[in-house]
């Protein structure tokens, strides 16, 4: 089963059902990507900081070489980590990763924060993660309209076919529209129902920027990482009420909150290592939720974010 897609604001068409590629582990990154594809997954969401780019690449090119699907059928997403954001250090960090996937342009290349932070070296540390080279939480002066500036010149060069952002506020993507020569194609930020941000995705989807979910299942993908509030917040799957519309539809609550956000309009990424749950993950369009189930689901809002980086004991207040 394939995904149906949806038209961005770059012209291309983007699956509204792809595979997130966080915390997929080395060893078994490129089977899983194979795999996915086998079951018919096209888009894949990576990123530098998930440090899988190479293993990733090898499974597509697996793929690809055993004839399952071309080049062309796949929407490859990657990020600018935060180390990068100096407009000379964009283009060729991103040819890095484009060398890393083994391939020559990314479908969709997104700023992945809101956060500029000091240059490091690829050589030095690879994916750099949070730290500069010398160890320290240390910012760069880069402004969000120099680093946007070099993610146009991507496009201009054919290396990313669209560009967009993530973990951006309504008043950033505000401020990025007024200069934009090239708006974001998306906007992918966490939404769940214990954080829906209906006025952020209101806004995104108004001002033509497709949204994409990511930690559609809430805190189920935080408890690994110790995040507090997700080891103390009830499971969603196990929430009254998105069981009660999981038995009503014939579907498991994992479905039903990916549909939730797929019938807003709302891409999802979740990943799986299992077969069945796979298959199950791509079947969340072509059936429909009540209006009042999509009214009650979103209710369960709490304003409640797992992924931000004071919960990781970073000192930047983006949210
Ligand atoms: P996820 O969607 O992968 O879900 C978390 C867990 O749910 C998984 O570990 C999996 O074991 C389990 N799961 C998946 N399908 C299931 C099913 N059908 N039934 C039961 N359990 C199931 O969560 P995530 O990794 O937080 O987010 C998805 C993707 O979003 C990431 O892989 C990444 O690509 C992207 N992401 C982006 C950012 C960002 O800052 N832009 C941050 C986090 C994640």
């Amino acid at each position: 089963m394939a995904s149906p897609t949806v038209k961005l604001n770059s012209g291309y068409d983007m699956p509204l059902v792809g595979f997130g590629l966080w915390k997929v582990n080395n060893d078994t990154c490129a089977d899983q990507v194979y795999h996915a594809i086998k079951e018919g997954y096209r888009l894949f969401d990576g990123a530098c900081d998930y440090g899988n780019e190479v293993e990733a690449g090898q499974g597509i090119a697996r793929a690809i070489k055993d004839g399952l699907v071309q080049r062309s059928d796949l929407f490859i997403v990657s990020k600018l980590w935060n180390s990068f954001h100096d407009g000379p250090q964009v283009e060729p960090i991103c040819r890095k990763q484009l060398a890393d996937w083994g391939i020559d342009y990314f479908d969709l290349y997104i700023v992945h924060f809101p956060i500029a932070l000091k240059y490091v070296d690829p050589a030095i540390r690879y994916p750099p993660g949070w730290k500069s080279a010398s160890d320290e939480l240390e910012f760069s002066p880069a402004s969000i309209q120099e680093t946007w500036t070099a993610m146009e010149s991507l496009v201009d060069k054919g290396l990313a076919r669209s560009i967009g952002i993530s973990n951006f506020s309504a008043q950033l993507v505000m401020d990025l529209l007024r200069y934009a020569r090239i708006r974001p194609a998306t906007l992918q930020i966490e939404h769940h129902p214990y954080l829906t941000q209906t006025r952020l995705v209101d806004f995104a989807q108004k001002q033509g920027l497709t949204v994409t979910a990511y930690s559609s299942f809430g805190p189920l993908s935080f408890l690994e990482l110790d995040v507090r509030d997700a080891v103390s917040t009830p499971p969603l799957f196990e929430h009254e009420v998105v069981r009660k519309v999981a038995q009503r539809c014939g579907r498991t609550p994992a479905q039903v909150l990916l549909r939730w956000a797929t019938q807003r309009g709302v891409a999802v990424i979740p990943k799986s290592n299992d077969p069945q749950r796979l298959r199950q993950n791509l079947d969340v369009t072509g059936w429909d939720l009540e209006e009042g189930e999509v009214q009650a689901i979103a209710a369960l809002d709490q304003g409640l974010r797992f992924n931000d980086p004071i919960g990781y004991g970073l000192d930047i207040p983006i949210f």
